[in-house]
């Protein structure tokens, strides 16, 4: 095992890239602790996949390295580097039997059979396949061998991480509960790097004690699940994490303070003196009712179990808040306030000023 440094990464899979727009992955510094417990999350075609298949080396970069613990591997082919990775979709020998499926990293690497029968044994009990031992591959449905697979990448403890690349997407939703909380249990127990890519918020938040978020080709923050939820160092975060996301209010900013339509909201960060315009973030949680606040109006009501999603406009712009259940909502203009320790200038989408930043 060993810690995984990314030094001044960069990915195009175009032989002449030119704009922007050409680099699957811009450049990133990243390091991941011996033994974390990471997600790395972002929307469909962000590069997570990218990144991933440069950690194992099935892909090599168009610039940077990457090292583990002091060894530069960025030109060391895949079966050298002892990671085990579990992809979206299942890889299994159709023609062996899970068992012998299960066992194949392990035999791979002549380890002895009592370990092996051990270590199956234990491994098919977590994916729940200690029935269907015997059977063929060739015979599973596509959620059974997706347990195959995710028992292959589990079955080895000697690499140096297990990579997860969407490894749920094709399990059904109950089984899904079960397996990710064993993950966890998992990597509790055995201690091992484990990078757990997602698009699905949930799932990251649960499994990780760190979060990467990626969002076109970039890292927009690293934290744990608390510090994106309390403090999105971007609009992006708190606009993809969380339920509903952050509200995302354009204002003017003068001498670094934010304005909506001349009237002073109170913020926990200021901006540099000389920005004119921003954006203040505030999640839902941290807007009320006030008869100081500014002129809104309700303009709709949802409920959402324990509380209710109210929309409103204020001052021409879309603001939503909580309320809790059963908390009276009044029916039409009103007044609200945003909770100035939790509301924050961004200009240009990132969080304004080193001042407030987590
Ligand atoms: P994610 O896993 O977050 O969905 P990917 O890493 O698969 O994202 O893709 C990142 C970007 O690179 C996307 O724009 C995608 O279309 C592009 N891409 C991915 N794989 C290839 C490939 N083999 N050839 C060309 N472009 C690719
Ligand atoms: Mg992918």
């Amino acid at each position: 095992m060993a810690r995984i440094t990314l030094s001044n990464l960069a990915h195009s899979y175009r032989p002449d890239p030119v704009s922007d727009a050409d680099w699957a992955l811009k450049e990133l510094n990243l390091e991941w602790d011996d033994g974390g417990a990471y997600a790395l999350l972002g929307p469909s075609g962000c590069g997570k996949t990218t990144l991933l298949n440069i950690i194992s080396g099935l892909l090599t970069p168009t610039h940077g390295s990457v090292h583990f613990g002091d060894e530069d591997v960025t030109q060391l082919p895949t079966e050298k580097r002892h990671i085990a990775q579990v992809f979206q979709f299942p890889v299994v020998y159709d023609t062996m039997t899970v068992y012998d499926n299960l066992a194949f990293p392990l035999r791979n690497r002549h380890v002895d059979e009592a370990t092996v029968r051990a270590k199956v044994a234990e491994i098919a009990e977590m994916t729940d396949l200690t029935s269907m031992l015997d059977r063929r591959a060739s015979g599973l449905t596509a959620d059974g061998k997706q347990k195959i697979s995710l028992g292959r990448g589990l079955v080895r403890t000697d690499v140096n991480a297990i990579l997860f690349d969407e490894p749920l997407t094709v399990i059904d939703p109950h089984l899904k509960f079960q397996l990710r909380s064993k993950l966890k249990e998992l990597h509790n127990r055995i201690a091992n790097t484990m990078i757990y890519v997602t698009h699905d918020q949930t799932e990251a938040l649960t499994f990780a004690d760190k979060v990467v978020v990626m969002n076109v080709g970039e890292v927009v923050q690293i934290g744990t699940p608390e510090e994106l939820f309390e403090t999105p160092q971007h609009v992006f975060v708190g606009h993809f994490i969380g339920s509903p996301g952050m509200n995302v209010i354009p204002c003017d900013v003068k001498d670094g303070a934010a304005f909506i339509d001349g009237v002073r909201v109170a913020t926990a960060n200021e901006a540099d003196a000389a920005v004119t315009k921003g954006e203040l973030g505030v999640r839902p949680e941290f807007v009320t009712f006030s008869d100081d606040g500014l002129e809104a109006k309700v303009v709709k009501v949802s409920d959402a179990g324990r509380f209710s999603i109210v929309e409103t406009v204020c001052h021409g712009k879309p603001v939503k808040l909580v309320a809790p259940e059963g908390a009276p909502i009044p029916s039409e203009t009103t007044r609200i306030a945003f909770k100035p320790d939790n509301t924050r200038i961004y200009v240009d989408g990132w969080l304004a000023g080193a001042r407030g930043a987590a």
